[in-house]
């Protein structure tokens, strides 16, 4: 058995993989593949509703809040949400700086009006999230990312400000219970949280859109994907199938409070042996810890580096290399893991100790 911790893509529930398979072949016993049929057939445009109605349901989102897929991963969300949102005469943003995708998002809105950077981590290397910033008030939105996939930390709390908040959650979306009102626009690429890449789930309170007076183009204006209900052209309808069958595991198993109990047992379970191990310790301020990504260093790399490798590896896990910015390893712990998968690595990291302290 492989034990997949890959930061993305990433982890899909093992039943999900095998109706996604089955589909393939014959779906919905049509004798005809998924990915064969037109995306207006009666069969894909259910998958498209329930897949909306999923997510809506999942999150307790209201009346006034559109739902949507679209293509171009979170990337194009940087530049999208900007377009759409910021003013066109003298546009400003807030951006709070937690590490490589809020930089991302902040070089893209640039192209589009001025942006205030109103707290960033980049100091220690984004292992903690800002706090005690001042929230301006003339801004056109205020932008953060609830989980830093690179640096492991999350945001447990989200600032009250004047102006619409908007949220990339690609690698935390479902992981947890809150409101989700408190937020005017979310985006998602699937392929950490959700289903394959190719598909990005975007969350839009009605009533923000249509008031930056620019000029957008109709593929990158949200209004024209809400209108056509995300079939103004042809969606991605294996990344939004697997993404529907991946929300409906999740309902049925109990939503997220179901989900974020197994999580926070999942990071509890790493993060506890990460601060017990002699031989290891964790980059991310505690407070701030994600649940989704646990980034962790050997103390001493050149002594150990070379065994540890070989003894996870050996215990059939896969994808814990961390990413370059900040070296080491990154156990990525996604709501498809399951609690067995990061008991092995707990166990690896005690065997570790015992063979090399
Ligand atoms: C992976 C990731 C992205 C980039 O997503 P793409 O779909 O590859 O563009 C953006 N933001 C966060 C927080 C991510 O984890």
């Amino acid at each position: 058995m492989v034990h997949n911790f890959s930061a993305g893509p990433s982890i899909l529930p093992q039943e999900v993989l095998n109706e996604a398979s089955e589909a393939i072949k014959n779906f919905d016993n049509l004798n005809l593949s998924l990915i064969e049929i037109s995306h207006r057939s009666k069969n894909f445009v259910a998958v498209m509703d329930e897949a909306v109605a999923l997510v809506k349901k999942l999150l307790k989102l209201p009346e006034g809040y559109s739902v949507i897929f679209l293509q171009g991963g979170a990337s194009l969300q940087f530049t999208m949400l900007a377009q759409n949102l910021m003013k066109n005469n003298a546009g400003r943003a807030a951006y709070l700086d937690t590490g490589v995708w809020a930089n991302k998002a902040i070089k893209e809105a640039k192209l589009f009006g001025e942006v205030e950077v109103v707290g960033s981590s980049a100091d220690k290397n984004y292992n903690f999230i800002p706090k005690g910033y001042a929230t301006p008030t003339n801004v056109d939105y205020f932008h953060c990312t609830s989980n830093n996939t690179i640096f492991g930390t999350q945001m447990h709390a989200f600032p009250k400000v004047e102006a619409p908040l908007v949220c990339d959650m690609s690698s935390d979306i479902f992981c947890r219970e809150m409101d989700y009102t408190q937020f005017d626009l979310i985006y998602a690429g699937a392929q950490k949280n959700m289903g394959p890449a190719g598909a990005t789930l975007v969350i839009v309170k009605d009533e923000i859109l249509g008031k930056s007076g620019r000029v957008i183009p109709t593929m990158l204006d949200y209004t024209t994907h809400i209108k056509k209900e995300s079939m103004f052209n042809t969606p991605p309808v294996f990344a939004v199938y697997v993404s529907m069958l991946t929300l409906r595991w999740l309902d049925k198993n109990g939503g997220l409070s179901w989900i974020e109990a197994r999580n926070r047992k999942k990071a509890d379970l790493i993060y506890n042996e990460i601060d017990r191990n002699s031989l290891f310790f964790g980059t991310a301020e505690k407070e701030d810890r994600s649940l989704m990504n646990a980034t962790f260093l050997l103390k001493d790399e050149a002594a150990h580096k070379e065994a540890f490798d070989k003894m996870w590896k050996e215990a059939g896990i896969s994808g814990l290399n961390g990413h370059r910015d900040v070296g080491g390893y990154r156990a990525s712990i996604y709501n498809a893991m399951p609690v067995e998968s990061v008991q092995v690595l707990v166990d690896v990291l005690k065997d570790f100790e015992q063979k090399h302290a």
